[in-house]
């Protein structure tokens, strides 16, 4: 069976359907998105269906999340497909928004993202976690949803815009959820379908890396310098040249550690050609803190 979702563009009208549905009882979960939808986004929306009576998925590629010479331009945007893919869901609806509709002509406002934003993705794209953080405050309105689904895959985010919904008392439950790979543990990311086959070998090496490293804190080891030099050869020698960073860190600061105890998240940022690729893991070690 498929079920083609409702399809809105204006954000008001978008707002008013989904105040009338809670008003009727409904418990409404939101997913937002950037399109060219894979199992990952899919995985949000079927975790949404488990707990809420309508979800409710935006399709926005956001212009302000982008730096000059990044991939805003050739984001792939591939509306048809994606809405042929969420008509395996019932009930979903979906906003389509216009860049004017996002960002009113004369806009000035933005969202200062927490300081958690400053390292890792903040470094290397400075503006952008602002940029996130306004689109999904401003999408937040659009869709005043009752819960909003977030993956792990962009650990930071997910990190960010929860210090944003705490610090700016947005009342929408965020709800994490976990990483979906290929089955030869690539990572799914829009971003995928830009690699060649042999950048998409070499793309592997980020999640073997990690699990290798991942498996090694479970036996014990407590160096992080050690792993993070372990992981920086294995991407090297699998061709990686440009490694923006590896970082084993405290999953709620994200400060990295130099002692590996208790909980850790080890986040990797690489570029293969001009494809830029992210993952992480979080793992428990066995040495407690
Ligand atoms: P994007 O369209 O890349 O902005 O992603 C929209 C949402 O899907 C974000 O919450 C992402 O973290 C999530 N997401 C992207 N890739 C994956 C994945 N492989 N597994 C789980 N969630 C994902």
């Amino acid at each position: 069976m498929t079920f083609p979702p409702r399809v809105f563009y204006d954000p008001a009208s978008f707002r008013d359907e989904i105040r009338q549905a809670q008003a009727d009882g409904k418990r409404v979960g939101l997913v937002p998105t950037m399109g060219a939808l894979h199992q990952g986004h899919l995985s949000l929306v079927a975790e949404s269906q488990k707990s809420c009576d309508l979800t409710v998925v935006t399709i926005f590629v956001n212009p302000t999340q982008f730096a000059p010479g990044e991939d805003f331009a050739k984001y792939p945007r591939t509306l048809e497909a994606d809405l042929k893919l969420l008509s395996a869901f019932d009930p979903v609806w979906v906003l389509v928004p216009e860049v004017d509709a996002m960002y009113p002509p004369g806009n000035t406002t933005v969202v200062q993202a927490p300081e958690i934003a400053q390292s890792l993705e903040g470094a290397f794209r400075p503006s952008h976690f602002d940029g996130v953080a306004t689109i999904v405050l401003k999408l937040f309105q659009a869709a005043p949803a009752d819960m909003a689904f977030f993956g792990q895959k962009d650990f930071q985010q997910v990190r960010v815009i929860e210090e944003m919904v705490r610090d700016l008392i947005v009342p929408i439950e965020i709800v994490r959820c976990p990483i979906i790979r290929e089955a030869n543990g690539l990572a799914m990311s829009s971003r995928n379908r830009y690699l060649s086959p042999e950048e998409r070998e070499i793309a592997l090496s980020i999640s073997r890396s990690l699990e290798e490293a991942s498996q090694q804190i479970k036996e014990g080891e407590t160096n992080a310098q050690s792993l993070r030099d372990k992981i920086e050869q294995t991407l090297r020698d699998a061709g990686f040249r440009e490694i923006d960073y590896v970082s084993i860190a405290c999953p709620r600061t994200l400060k990295s550690v130099e002692t590996i105890e208790g909980d850790v998240v080890i986040l990797v940022a690489a570029k293969v050609g001009s494809t830029r690729l992210i993952d992480n893991i979080l793992v428990s070690s066995p040495v407690s803190s």
